[in-house]
């Protein structure tokens, strides 16, 4: 089959567009769809400028999503200079995976020439994921603890690299299946948060900040955590792994062996199933999702938002009087 943008052999077929197309045409278009959601999610405000530019923190896991990331907004920015790019890996202390995963970040951003910094769990909370699986003092899945120690860490180290925004590497796939799982729970009130914390534009966005025509805006962006933002959120996930893959980037595959979010493997089967029969389906869930996220965001707002505190243990902001991943190292420490 021929590619429809040109002669050339197609190397893949986009249910949801009809769209065949070539391993040259296919990777623009990845690329294209990701500087079009920079644009539209307006994270360059108009005030960057060479003397205040600004600083965006990547989540640098070694997957294909956050190194493919890294690699086009490196190649959309790299010679711009109202931005600055800081990669940031955080090893887990989980034997065999990471350690791997690391050499693709190293490989990459030596390759790129973009800045890289590398905490660890180990450094920073004095333990390792491994011995949190087996040790789970508070009898959750590991997930729940590392979900925790992550955001902390990635939360603390914007925040020390003066960085304005995170952004990270999800994928539509991600997005699909975090907007069903709020839906299933029933979580309207995560949906704000979502929105606001990840999901809307930034304000001033190119359309005039309205949310009639173009991306609905977030509510608030002036919280006390850096905004996060996901530039590949309107690509789906086996699309990333192809681009991955005709690109050659070094790119790290194998799944993490405390994965073990069995309820979003659930609807993520529900989901493949589902754009199988219905090509197009997490597009259209994620367009309906954001509007509803909007309206819930702007509900919610008009409550007041929370009351944000510092930890008495570590000072970090939190709502609570020791913040959640405090309690979390305590539990684990007082199992040693
Ligand atoms: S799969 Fe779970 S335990 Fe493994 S790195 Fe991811 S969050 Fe941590
Ligand atoms: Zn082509
Ligand atoms: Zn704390």
């Amino acid at each position: 089959m021929d590619c429809d943008k040109c002669d050339d052999e197609a190397v893949m077929h986009a249910a949801y567009s009809g769209l065949h197309m070539c391993a040259d045409h296919f990777c623009r278009s990845v690329e294209s769809r990701t500087r079009r959601r920079v644009r539209e999610d307006n994270l360059l405000p108009d005030d960057a400028s060479p003397d205040d530019p600004e600083t965006w923190l990547i989540g640098l896991s070694g997957g294909k999503d956050s190194v493919v990331l890294t690699q086009i907004l490196h190649d959309t920015f790299a010679e711009d200079p109202r931005v600055e790019l800081v990669a940031l890996t955080i090893h887990e202390g989980i034997e065999g995976y990471r350690d791997e995963s690391l050499a693709a970040c190293r490989d990459l951003t030596e390759d790129l020439d973009v800045r890289h910094e590398l905490v660890t769990y180990e450094e920073e909370f004095d333990l390792r994921m491994d011995d949190v699986a087996v040790e789970d003092p508070m009898d959750m899945a590991p997930c729940a603890y590392c979900g925790v120690f992550r955001r902390d860490l990635l939360s603390k180290y914007a925040a020390e690299y003066d960085a304005d925004k995170l952004l990270t590497g999800h994928n539509l796939d991600d997005e699909a299946q975090t907007a069903l799982m709020n839906f299933f729970e029933g979580d309207v009130e995560q949906m704000a948060k979502h929105f606001d914390a990840s999901l809307g534009a930034f304000p001033g966005a190119a359309d005039g900040g309205g949310d009639r025509d173009g991306t609905p805006v977030r509510v608030s962006t002036d919280g006390p955590f850096v905004p996060r933002a996901k530039p590949l959120r309107d690509v789906p996930e086996k699309e990333i792994a192809l681009y991955a893959q005709l690109q050659d980037l070094p790119a790290h595959i194998t799944e993490c062996p405390h994965a073990s979010e069995a309820y979003r493997g659930e609807i993520q089967q529900l989901l493949f199933d589902m754009e199988e029969n219905h090509p197009g389906v997490r597009h259209s869930i994620m367009a309906g999702y954001e509007d509803l996220a909007a309206m819930a965001a702007r509900a919610y707002r008009d409550g007041g938002g929370p009351e944000y505190g510092e930890c008495e243990r570590c000072g970090a902001t939190t709502t609570r009087a020791v913040c959640r991943k405090c309690s979390l190292v305590e539990a684990v420490h007082a199992a040693d």
